[in-house]
């Protein structure tokens, strides 16, 4: 059974702005001067298309520049030839590497480039896992 189209968003600057909103909406409404113009569409902070009941939230900001992060990094590394082929095993195990390089990175207090590094390289193959598990769609 299909969701019903959301007639609110469930972001965080929606769920900020919800009661300021409200009462705004009484107010003109108390005053005699109801909404009467055409609904709103999208999300006026995350940019959610609200006329679809399966849109999803546009990814934040700091979301967008992680996975910009992620695909400069697979570009990189393209000449590797993809993970489809690699086993999930091996690619838990590079997983774990970083995730150890990326702790002794912050305990060590290294500068940013390599933190930045071993993190997305973290997240790829965490990445890889799940898409080679067919569940990212
Ligand atoms: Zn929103």
């Amino acid at each position: 059974m299909e969701s019903p189209t959301p007639k609110f968003c469930d972001c965080p600057g929606w769920a900020k702005s919800q009661g300021q909103i409200h009462s705004a909406q009484v107010l003109a409404f108390t005053h005699g001067m109801p909404y009467t113009g055409d609904r709103y569409r999208f999300c006026a902070w995350c940019g959610r298309d609200l006329s679809r009941a399966d849109s999803a939230p546009v990814p934040r900001p700091v979301v967008m520049a992680f996975a910009r992060a992620m695909e400069a990094r697979l570009r990189q590394n393209e000449h590797k030839g993809g993970w489809a082929n690699c086993d999930n095993g091996w690619l838990f195990g590079r997983l774990i590497y970083k995730v150890g390089m990326l702790a002794r990175c912050i305990l060590d207090d290294e500068d940013g480039t390599s933190t930045l590094q071993y993190g997305v390289d973290m997240a790829n193959y965490a990445m890889m896992i799940l898409d080679n598990e067919e569940l990212l769609g």
